[in-house]
C-alpha cells in the first residue's frame, strides 16, 4: 500500500514538472513534514526551485502545508505533507478525463469516413468535406484516397480497455 502511494505522488509529479518535481516529490515521502529548506538540502536543487515545485503541488491539493514556529530562528517556517485521498483522487480524475477523450476519438473515428492526399503535411478530411472538394485535397489539389483507420480504432479500443483495467 505505502509503495503503490509512493509512486502514484512522484509518478503525478513527473507528469507536472519533470525531474526537479520528481526530486522534491521523494524527499518529502521519505520526511514527512519537511521544510523548505530540508528539502531544498536533501535533493541538493536551489531553495527557490524547491518553493516554486512546492506552492504548485500546493496549489493542486497534493500536498499540505502547516505553518510552524522555527524554534531556533524565531520565524514562521512551512511543514510540507503529502495528501493521501487527493494524489488518489487526482489519478482518477486524470485517469476518467483520459478516458472520455479517447472514446470521443473512438466515436469520431467510428463514426467517419476519412480521406487523405497521402501528403503527409496535409490534414485528413472527412467524407462531407472531400464531397465539396470533389475529392481533391484543398491544401495541395492532389487527389483524395479513403484512409483506412480500422488499426486506429483497435488501437484507441485497447487503450481504453487497457487504463480501465489498472488497478
Ligand atoms: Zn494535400
Amino acid at each position: 500500500m505505502r509503495i503503490e502511494y509512493e509512486d502514484s505522488l512522484v509518478k503525478i509529479a513527473g507528469l507536472l514538472g519533470g525531474e526537479e518535481y520528481i526530486k522534491v516529490a521523494r524527499a518529502l515521502l521519505n520526511n514527512e513534514d519537511s521544510t523548505d529548506e530540508e528539502i531544498a538540502s536533501a535533493t541538493g536543487l536551489k531553495i527557490n526551485t524547491v518553493r516554486r515545485v512546492l506552492y504548485d503541488l500546493f496549489g493542486r491539493s497534493l500536498i499540505s502545508g502547516i505553518r510552524v514556529r522555527d524554534l531556533k530562528r524565531g520565524w514562521y517556517v512551512y511543514r510540507w505533507r503529502a495528501q493521501r485521498e487527493q494524489v488518489d483522487g487526482f489519478i482518477e480524475m486524470q485517469k476518467r478525463k483520459l478516458i472520455e477523450k479517447l472514446r470521443q476519438r473512438l466515436a469520431y473515428e467510428e463514426q467517419h469516413e476519412f480521406y487523405h492526399c497521402n501528403n503527409p503535411n496535409c490534414t485528413k478530411k472527412t467524407f462531407e468535406q472531400a464531397i465539396e472538394s470533389f475529392f481533391k485535397c484543398t491544401t495541395c489539389g492532389a487527389l483524395l484516397n479513403r484512409v483506412n483507420n480500422e488499426d486506429l480504432i483497435k488501437l484507441l479500443r485497447w487503450k481504453i480497455n487497457h487504463i480501465q483495467s489498472e488497478s
